[in-house]
């Protein structure tokens, strides 16, 4: 069966204006750049997925702006308002956190991206499609309720799940979130439900600060139903491999989801600027390969991801096509002889430390 794809030109539109890397450029000290969250990664990718030809293998899925409806679901009617007041700013505004900047009417390409998340997974659970890859932008997996940070406006996709569980509300979620950062957002939109579990791989302490402990397991209701696998920074391909198999896949098999849900960043790779991880394409390619395992032996293959974070502008278009390419069963070579010696360095291999980590989330959960 097909795989879906998700892409909009006004993703690339998303302007989040000048700066220097995460700092103000000025006149004086910091010559001004680009923002971090540029559009330059994921246009770049898109861009892989036409001159590859992988696109004419793909389900093309056209999104459309999430409604007032879809973002009350998980945010405050307080946030949705004060995006759409400052999006009529000329200038435009920031999301909450003075990092996440947007353009003069920022909330409509916001309002894409999360539609576009919901599309796919709308595509998915209908059998349009079999898996899905929803390349939106602005990202979504740190915008909390009451706020966005990090670059997120919108959660997006939260919203993809709550939209798909108004229609369905027997429907069982598991999102398991391989960006750098830690899932924050997500997880605090499922904190309380024991229906939709949230998982999140990801740097120990690297953003939000003190975000995403393993003693973050969910309350109420939902107590035991977020996993946090805080990887000590350094890891690369086989320390993500072992997590996935040893932590990820035990837990998934034992709450028997009706779909996954990838939150997917490829900020964990060797060569992200604002990780410390070293994941390769063909890292990510497994990891493809696992959570596809995983989810046909579930929930029938239903895979959706929808991308968050990475800023190599090079390399993230090789890690997203790599994905896609697994996804879809179609053959697509894009890695360059100069990158697969990244495969076999020290930093590929799994260590003591990150075996310890996976022990204890693994004692945490029972698993
Ligand atoms: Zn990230």
């Amino acid at each position: 069966m097909a795989t879906g794809y998700v892409w909009h030109e006004l993703y690339g539109w998303h302007d989040t204006g000048t700066n220097a890397g995460l700092l103000p450029g000025d006149s004086t000290m910091l010559q001004p750049y680009l923002h971090f969250e540029s559009p330059e990664s994921k246009v770049r990718f898109a861009s892989l997925v036409e001159v590859t030809g992988l696109s004419r293998h793909l389900i093309r899925i056209q999104p459309s702006p999430a409604t007032d409806e879809d973002i009350l679901r998980c945010h405050t009617p307080e946030h949705l308002a004060r995006i759409e007041a400052e999006s009529d700013h000329p200038r435009g505004g920031d999301a909450g956190d003075g990092t996440s900047p947007f353009g003069h009417r920022g909330i409509d390409i916001a309002r894409l991206a999360a539609g576009g998340s919901i599309a796919a997974l709308n595509a998915v659970l209908d059998g349009t499609v079999q898996n899905a890859y929803a390349l939106v932008r602005p990202p979504g997996h740190h915008a909390r309720p009451e706020t966005g940070m990090g670059f997120c406006i919108f959660a997006n996709a939260a919203i993809a799940v709550a939209h798909a569980r108004a229609k369905n509300p027997d429907l069982r979620v598991v999102t398991m979130d391989w960006d750098v950062h830690h899932g924050n957002g997500t997880q605090a939109i499922f904190y309380d439900s024991p229906d939709v579990l949230t998982i999140s791989m990801h740097q120990d302490s690297l953003f939000p600060p003190n975000s995403g402990p393993i003693s973050e397991m969910g309350e109420g209701a939902g107590l035991g139903y977020a996993i946090n696998v805080p990887l000590p920074a350094g890891t690369g391909n086989d320390g993500y491999l072992h997590a996935l198999t040893e932590a990820v896949v035990p837990a998934i098999r034992r709450f028997a989801p009706d779909v996954i849900v990838i939150p997917s960043g490829f900020d964990a790779s060797c060569f992200d600027p604002l990780g410390r991880m070293a994941v390769t394409a063909s890292g990510y390619r497994a990891m493809t390969r696992v959570m596809m395992d995983v989810a046909a032996e579930v929930c029938d293959g239903r895979l959706m991801l929808t991308h968050e974070g990475g800023y190599s502008p090079t390399y993230v278009p090789i890690c997203g096509v790599t994905v896609l390419s697994e996804m879809s069963g179609v053959p697509v070579e894009v890695i360059h002889p100069l990158y697969e010696g990244f495969d076999d360095k020290p930093e590929s291999r799994l260590t003591d430390a990150q075996r310890a980590v996976v022990a204890e989330v693994r004692a945490a959960h029972s698993l």
